[in-house]
């Protein structure tokens, strides 16, 4: 098994930053990824952590990819605001778009982003998160590349199409849940594969359409959705709105335009943001605040439950100042880029 090392999470920050540099990554992109490697790391989202900044190195090897792209930003009269990614990748283009989102969504109630041309291969959470920290309800979706098997089929058509969505709270962090539409993240898959692990039954079925529990059938087979039919439907909804809504690819185009193999989704991302006070009379958002904390007290009544997120808000107290430890094998490696 393979040993950690202790690192801050400056220290994250700061090796990420610096292997993205020396593979040729302008600064700007270098740092809006290196930011979401370590928020992950931070929140201890192990699958989105410094174990993704391999996969966005071999994502910039596609011909298309460009490490220095430059987002462009459009602002319309409508509740709509665009991001063209430029082929970069997409958390660059995310931290341009949020601040135009966040004033027009206070303004008109509700506000859609729209992103393209991106390579996305990160969690959702970080920016439905960051919309509520602002005080608005958000929703975030993406599509993938073909890696699940729609509903009573066994061929990959779906990506993982994660969901995300994001409430507001006085005084403490947001509500925050961000899920794939997949039984698993593929991450998760990636993950046992490595530390040499079956994953559950439910959550793959290998090449010749049978459930599996091996990582590597799995990787070669197709994923399943959660919930069967009901998860299909919602993955069906991904690629609806963040591939045909907005204009980009659907996970099985995002599949055929990775001509290396890479396993970097291209495409879209559609965010839509609310603002609370606007559906109440009298135009204050206390009273939707504080039905919401009604529920959530309700829920935590009962023994065995918590609120999505309490787990990474938890995990954050922590490592802000104990800090994190990395896989030493994906720490060595990630030296390897930097040399
Ligand atoms: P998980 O199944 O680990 O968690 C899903 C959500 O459920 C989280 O918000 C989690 O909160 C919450 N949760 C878990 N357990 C409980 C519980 N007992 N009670 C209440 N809430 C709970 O996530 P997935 O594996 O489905 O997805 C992992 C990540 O992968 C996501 O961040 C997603 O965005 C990302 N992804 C990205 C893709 C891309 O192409 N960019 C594709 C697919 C996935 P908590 O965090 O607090 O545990």
């Amino acid at each position: 098994m393979a040993h950690g090392v202790p690192q801050t999470l400056e220290q994250v920050h700061s090796l990420a930053f610096r292997a993205l540099i020396a593979q040729g990554f302008s600064a700007e992109q270098g740092h809006a990824i290196a930011d979401t490697i370590t928020a992950a790391e931070r929140d201890r989202c192990e699958s989105h952590g410094l174990f993704r900044l391999p996969f966005y190195i071999k994502a910039a090897s596609n011909p298309d990819a460009d490490k220095t792209a430059v987002p462009t930003l459009t602002v319309s009269d409508s509740s709509v605001v665009r991001v063209d990614g430029a082929r970069g990748f997409c958390p660059l283009a995310l931290s341009i778009g949020l601040d135009p989102l966040t004033e027009k969504a206070n303004e008109r109630g509700i506000a859609a982003l729209a992103i393209n041309n991106t390579y996305n291969i990160a969690a959702l959470w970080p920016e439905v998160e960051a919309l509520a920290e602002r005080g608005l309800v958000a929703f975030a979706f993406t599509a993938s590349n073909a890696f699940v098997a729609p509903a009573g089929g066994t061929q990959p058509l779906y990506g993982t199409n994660p969901m995300a969505f994001a409430w507001p709270r006085r005084d403490q962090p947001p509500m925050v849940f961000d899920q794939a539409s997949s039984a698993s993240a593929r991450g998760e898959i990636q993950l046992h594969l490595r530390d040499g692990k079956p994953i559950p039954v439910g959550w793959a079925i290998d090449r010749e359409g049978q459930p599996t529990t091996d990582p590597a059938a799995a990787l070669d087979g197709a994923q399943l959705t959660f919930g069967g039919y009901k998860g299909a439907a919602l993955a069906l909804m991904v690629e609806l709105l963040a591939g045909a809504l907005i204009g980009d690819l659907f996970s099985y185009e995002s599949t055929e335009h990775d001509t290396l193999g890479t396993g970097a989704p291209f495409g879209g991302e559609f965010l839509m943001a609310l603002s609370p006070a606007h559906f109440q009379q009298g135009g204050s958002a206390t009273h939707a605040f504080d039905r919401a904390e009604l529920l959530f007290a309700k829920i935590l009544e009962q023994d065995g439950t918590r609120l999505p997120s309490s787990r990474r808000f938890s995990a954050r107290a922590e490592t802000l100042s104990q800090g994190v430890i990395v896989n030493e094998t994906l720490f060595n490696s990630i030296n390897d880029y930097i040399g």
